[in-house]
């Protein structure tokens, strides 16, 4: 049985969740604040964490960073507050989705069915070298990539930035965190970097570069490889 951690104060949330989930066969433990949710996560091993950042006891990000000390849990966050900021950070803290409030119960299920698939498919120790599309193949152990039986030319920046992407699945890479890995952390705000490296990235394995099928833009926010 998956087990899901569920983190939010508002007792009605709470109560459509733990029903939906049960429903669904999910072991579900609520907790009403993020010292009940550290307490029963260092407790149960859950299997996924639904995590609410508007907590009445600590902010939601300092959850995230306690949980990342020392596991590797999917955390999917549910955020009410429309800036971006609150959820880049939660992302760059280590959260691995999110949806925002008001969300319907369909989505959310569908966003905790991949974030759960995504660790069941990444193990610890990636042994998945090879990223196969319908369009192209990507070996991250022999750094090579090609695309119709031919090798695409990439330069180190940009293999670096496809390295990232590719290397996570589905998930949302924030700027912040693509810029750091790539430039370094004094170009953390060079959001322009990435979009014309993106660009490039996407002239090369993309068969119609300005409708992306594989590597995408969340405005705003950052960068997902949908394989
Ligand atoms: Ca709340």
């Amino acid at each position: 049985m998956t087990r899901v951690l569920v983190v939010e104060d508002d007792p009605q949330l709470v109560r459509a969740l733990v029903i939906n989930l049960q429903a669904r066969q999910y072991g579900v433990d609520p907790a009403p604040d993020g010292a009940t949710g550290l307490r029963i996560a260092a407790a149960r091993q859950p299997d996924v964490v639904i995590l609410d950042l508007g907590l009445p006891d600590m902010d939601g990000v300092d959850v995230i960073k306690s949980l990342r000390g020392w596991t590797r849990v999917p955390i999917l966050v549910l955020s009410a507050r429309r800036a971006s900021d609150e959820k880049v950070a939660a992302l760059d803290a280590g959260a691995d989705d999110y949806i925002t409030k008001p969300f319907s119960m369909d989505e959310l299920l569908a966003r905790l069915r991949a974030a759960v698939r995504r660790t069941e498919a990444a193990p610890l120790t990636p042994a998945a070298v090879l990223v196969a599309t319908d369009d192209f193949t990507i070996d991250l152990l022999a750094k090579r990539a090609t695309r119709g039986g031919h090798d695409v030319r990439l330069t180190p920046t940009e293999w670096h930035l496809l390295e990232i992407l590719v290397s996570n699945p589905g998930r949302l890479i924030t700027q912040k965190h693509l810029l750091q890995e790539v430039w370094g952390a004094s170009k953390s705000n060079k959001t322009h970097y990435l979009r014309v490296y993106m660009a490039q990235l996407r002239r090369k394995l993309e068969t119609n570069p300005a409708h992306p099928r594989y590597l995408i833009t969340e405005p705003g926010m950052g960068y997902r490889f949908e394989s």
